[in-house]
This record gives structure tokens, C-alpha cells and sequence, in this order.
């Protein structure tokens, strides 16, 4: 696409120092992973034992963990990118790993919402990568929502020296957490919650609110699938459910405001209003 941005990080994972692919990760599920959010046990020396064994990390304990939470829309990603350039200024080699399910943009590029692009190794289970990490002082991982074994990788990796940065939904279009990702919110060095513009009225958007009947958690999509809502909106708002649904969406927030001719940002339902 001519309009999308590509950056070329100083390091891509076309170099990683070690490259042979595990196999084994379908065999050992980790023991600890509670996808209901209930809590982890992985802060013990034990364990720092054992998930360095695992994912292949030597122990120093020299790393940390950055959380970057937020809502749809909120420049998660970009908030990724930003800081994996700021060590690339140092010269620290740095790696983005992305979910393989999501080939909105790309296969094996992260992209944010404006069409910045940045390669990244795909996978679907970090465990099945962390060998070709090993080499790499910074390990970026965008839309971390979607690893089952994110707790148990991102305390491995730290405890192995490595800065983590992961770029996650902290909750579901329900509003419910998504998977265990809080349960690194005690783990984490430092956490930060971004958000974005309320897509109805311009107020700041903490919320992803469907605007498609689908029920499922793990619905992959853009502005076609989701919008970003401050709290009323979130609440008082009805979903305009439809399999066509952004344009619907976009019918009903007119019909409700006919002084508008276009969807666009001058409409006035992007405006801050009174509710
Ligand atoms: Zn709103």
C-alpha cells in the first residue's frame, strides 16, 4: 500500500543470535496460566527456576517488565514503537513479536491504526519464540492480551535480564478483563493506562464498545468492528448490531443528529456535547 509508513528498526528479527524454532511448547502448557485471571504464582525462586528452564532465559534478574494498557484506539502500539526506537537510539538490539492471528495489516509487520508499520515475529504462544529472543536486550510484544503464557514469559524474560514492553487491552468489549493480563500488573516495573477519543462525543474514551453482534471475546478488527466510548457512551449508547455494522452505526448516530451531513471529524457528534 503507497500510504502506509514502514520503520526499519535497527534490529529486525531477520537477526536473532540464536534461531532454532522449540517444538515442544504444545507439550508443557505452563501449570500456572489461569486465563480467568485468577492469580499467578510465578514470583517464588522456584519458579524463577523453573520458567527460566523453560523459556531458556538464564537467571540475573537484571530485566523489568512495562505495561502499556489501554482502550481501542488509545496508540498503544504507537506508545510500543516509541519506546522500542528509544533503545534503538542506544543501540540496544530490540524485537517486536506480534499475535499470528491478527493479519489485519500484515502478516508479519506490527501496524498501528495510521498505517505505521514495524516487522515482527508472529507466533501464537510465546513459548514456540523465545529461543530466537535470546539475543536481544528488548523484547517488544504488541496486543499481549491474546498469549496464553504472557505472565509466565514476561517474568522468565525479566528475570533474564531482558526490558519487556508489552502493549495489551486491559479489558474485553464487556468491560471484563481480557485473559490473565492484569495478573502482571504486580510483576510489572511500571504500568501505564492510555485512552483515546470517544468516538460518539469527543470526551476522552476509556471503553471498546462491538458495534458487531459478534459474541466471542477474541474478535480481531478494526474501526469496522469496534469504536472507543467515554463511560455514558459506553452505557447508554445502544450497539447498533449489524453485519454491515459501520455504516449502520454510522445511520443511527446521524438519524440522531440531522444537522450533520457527513461522518466525518467536523460532525458534530464527534464534538464534545452535553449528554
Ligand atoms: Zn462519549
Amino acid at each position: 500500500m503507497s500510504d502506509i509508513a514502514t520503520i526499519e528498526p535497527s534490529a529486525t528479527p531477520s537477526t536473532p543470535k540464536k534461531s532454532s524454532p522449540k517444538a515442544s511448547c504444545s507439550s508443557t502448557p505452563s501449570n500456572s496460566s489461569k486465563p480467568n485471571g485468577e492469580a499467578i504464582n510465578v514470583s517464588t525462586p522456584n519458579s524463577a527456576l523453573h520458567l527460566s528452564n523453560q523459556y531458556g532465559f538464564p537467571l540475573n534478574y537484571n530485566g523489568q517488565i512495562q505495561l502499556i494498557f489501554g482502550n481501542m484506539f488509545a496508540g498503544k502500539t504507537s506508545e510500543l514503537l516509541r519506546r522500542l526506537r528509544r533503545y534503538q537510539y542506544a543501540q540496544k538490539e530490540t524485537v517486536l513479536v506480534k499475535y499470528i492471528n491478527d493479519d489485519r495489516y500484515s502478516k508479519e509487520n506490527v501496524s498501528t491504526h495510521d498505517l505505521v508499520q514495524q516487522k515482527a515475529i508472529p507466533t501464537d504462544r510465546l513459548e514456540k519464540i523465545a529461543s530466537q529472543l535470546l539475543g536481544y536486550h528488548v523484547i517488544g510484544i504488541d496486543e499481549g492480551q491474546f498469549f496464553p503464557d504472557l505472565v509466565e514469559f514476561c517474568e522468565a524474560a525479566a528475570n533474564g535480564g531482558k526490558i519487556v514492553i508489552v502493549s495489551a487491552l486491559d479489558g474485553t468489549f464487556q468491560r471484563k478483563q481480557f485473559g490473565n493480563v492484569l495478573s502482571l500488573v504486580p510483576m510489572a516495573e511500571s504500568v501505564v493506562k492510555l485512552k483515546a477519543v470517544c468516538m460518539v462525543c469527543g470526551k476522552d474514551a476509556a471503553f471498546s464498545k462491538r458495534i458487531t453482534d459478534e459474541q466471542q471475546t477474541e474478535v480481531i478488527g478494526g474501526s469496522d468492528k469496534y469504536i472507543a466510548t467515554c463511560r455514558k457512551c459506553y452505557m447508554t449508547r445502544n450497539t447498533p448490531y449489524s453485519k454491515k455494522s459501520k455504516s449502520v452505526f454510522q445511520d443511527s448516530m446521524l438519524e440522531e443528529h440531522e444537522e450533520c451531513s457527513d461522518y466525518s471529524e467536523h460532525c458534530e457528534i464527534f464534538s464534545p456535547q452535553k449528554h
